[in-house]
């Protein structure tokens, strides 16, 4: 690790609050997430970027995905409105919703770049994770757009986003998630031992909470679902992105207490760490 630069990295800013409903409140409101992830494959992905959403506080969570994620996603979570999608269809066909996260268990073949293309190509904030970052490593032209983007990658794929050896990034994590911010124009949040997120001309922000309990497979998912949540509730992408953060190592903390978790126990530890947070 390198240790940060104070110059450079700004103290973890404690008054990034979630959200909260008031009185005029309603779903809508609240904030619409669309997920777009899962595959024929790969399903829990999407299983747990949903709980994400769900848990983070989204008014409502819309999925599209493929019939058999679709079935596996109402199964677990009734309260999400699906879709079944076709990807050159585009993603006006799932509703209407305040931001997206795409990427989960998407696969990396043509219906995954047509769904990253859909989503980009809207004025909303959108996140990327996991498939969708190795598909914008080969359509980085994907990333010329207006609304916020925040990407959401480990070494290994800010590697392929960035042309550069892994080894050369876990080194040097620090000077390369803002080189990214600047090269990608996007907010960046690298994953690891320490998670660092980064937006050009800013100072890095460096997550207090994380453990390394949270190195399980499955947990990536749940922020990724999380971080769209706040996106969808209006905060700022930079502050969603660190409050995601946040909140997800403070769950993981909670719901370890010394012994080793699942990604769905984060996804369960959700509201506590929302608790604690508004002691
Ligand atoms: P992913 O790489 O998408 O599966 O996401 C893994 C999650 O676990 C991310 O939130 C990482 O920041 C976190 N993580 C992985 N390894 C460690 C570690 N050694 N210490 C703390 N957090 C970790
Ligand atoms: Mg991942």
């Amino acid at each position: 690790l390198d240790l940060p630069d104070p110059d450079v990295v700004a103290a973890w800013p404690v008054d990034i609050a979630p959200p909260e409903p008031g009185p005029e409140s309603d779903k809508y409101r609240r904030g619409v997430v669309g997920i777009l992830a899962g595959s024929d494959e790969f399903t829990g992905a999407a299983v747990l970027s949903v709980g994400g959403a769900v848990r983070g506080g989204a008014g409502m969570v819309r999925f599209a995905s493929v019939p058999h994620a679709v079935e596996v996603v109402r199964h677990r979570w009734p309260e999400v409105v699906t879709a079944v999608i076709r990807p050159r269809d585009g993603v006006d066909q799932v509703g209407r919703v305040q931001a997206w996260v795409v990427g989960p268990g998407l696969g990396t073949g043509a219906d995954g770049e047509a769904l990253v293309e859909a989503a980009l190509s809207t004025d909303l904030p959108v996140l990327v994770d996991a498939d969708g970052l190795t598909i914008l490593a080969r359509r980085r032209d994907l990333l010329r757009r207006e609304a916020p983007t925040v990407l959401t990658p480990h070494a290994g794929e800010l590697s392929r986003l960035l042309d550069v050896e892994r080894e050369i990034i876990e080194a040097r994590r620090l000077e390369h998630v803002r080189r990214a911010a600047a090269e990608l124009s996007a907010i960046v949040l690298l994953k690891g031992s320490t998670t660092l997120v980064a937006e050009e001309d800013r100072p890095v922000r460096v997550n207090p909470t994380g453990t390394p309990r949270l190195a399980t497979a499955g947990t990536g998912d749940v922020l990724s679902g999380l971080i769209g949540a706040l996106l969808a509730g209006g905060m700022q992408a930079l502050d969603a992105a660190a409050a995601g953060a946040y909140l997800h190592g403070l769950a993981a903390r909670l719901s370890s207490d010394g012994a080793p978790i699942s990604a769905f126990d984060v996804v369960s530890a959700l509201p506590d760490a929302f608790r604690s947070l508004a002691e």
